[in-house]
């Protein structure tokens, strides 16, 4: 057990420099391919500096040809990756001996995917990680993150599970529900890539899963705002970016949602 936590993090804490790049090369249309350069002085990379978490304290925070600063997001996203990957490979040892996930979308899928269920979390980390932080730092959700998700998601359901039309219902039936939104407040309440990261998440998800989602990203959403703007750190027409609630909430209810669902319904 500890060789499986012990490689899950390593795997992790790759995949995560890995997304390090995906962060800073696909909102600027860059090819993903070819060494990593400093972002101030343009120099190139040697692998011995780009070990993930090790090579950023190493350098004390400093890039070795310019001396600037490198900033502290990059050390940060390795760092979540791997945790993220982690929790969701722990969780999945619970399935079979906790009511509080034995239900969940997680169980559901580890049920079906067994030994793939690993690179399938990876996968989907990857792909959480990098939407939160774009979506923060760029404001937007990319086209081809989304679709590229709820293709895998769909090859995987096909693959693997029987219930699949219901599954994938539910991705469209997410995704139709943000639409509405984002038509009746004219794309103020809600972007179109909201709309299609829906696709993939509500896919993810299932029913009734996928609802706990929407409603805990809008509770999220609202508190935070509502905090924000009493701190006077945002005013009360600007607008702060969804995403990051709705990765956050995907995740969340990915691993306690049959929970969350029955909770709702005592309501
Ligand atoms: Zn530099």
């Amino acid at each position: 057990m500890l060789l499986l936590y012990g490689l899950t993090l390593l795997l992790g804490l790759v995949l995560g420099s890995f997304v390090n790049v995906l962060i800073w090369r696909l909102p600027r249309k860059m090819s993903l391919g070819g060494r990593s350069i400093c972002p101030e002085c343009r120099a190139k990379i040697f692998w011995y500096d780009n070990i993930p978490l090790i090579s950023y304290f190493l350098l004390g925070r400093k890039c070795r040809s310019c001396m600037k600063k490198i900033s502290w997001r990059y050390p940060a996203v390795e760092a979540g990756v791997a945790l993220a990957f982690l929790i969701l490979v722990a969780a999945s040892t619970k399935c079979f001996t906790s009511t509080f996930i034995d239900s969940s979308p997680i169980c559901e899928w580890f049920g079906s995917l067994w030994v793939f269920s690993y690179p399938y979390y990876l996968v989907i980390t990857v792909f959480f990680v990098t939407v939160f932080v774009i979506d923060l730092k760029d404001r937007i959700i990319l086209d081809q993150v989304s679709f590229l998700g709820f293709a895998i998601v769909v090859a995987f359901l096909l693959l693997f599970r029987p219930d699949f039309y219901e599954v994938i219902l539910s991705g469209f039936a997410s995704a139709s529900f943000l639409l509405l939104i984002n038509l009746f407040t004219k794309g103020r309440g809600m972007g179109l890539g909201d709309v299609k990261f829906a696709l993939f998440a509500g896919t993810l998800l299932g029913w009734p899963e996928a609802l706990v989602w929407m409603f805990l990203s809008f509770l999220t959403g609202a508190i935070v705002g509502l905090i924000l703007v009493i701190r006077g750190k945002v005013g009360l027409k600007s607008q702060i970016a969804f995403g990051p609630f709705l990765v956050a909430c995907v995740y969340i209810v990915f691993i306690i949602g049959h929970y969350l669902a029955k909770l709702l319904y005592k309501f």
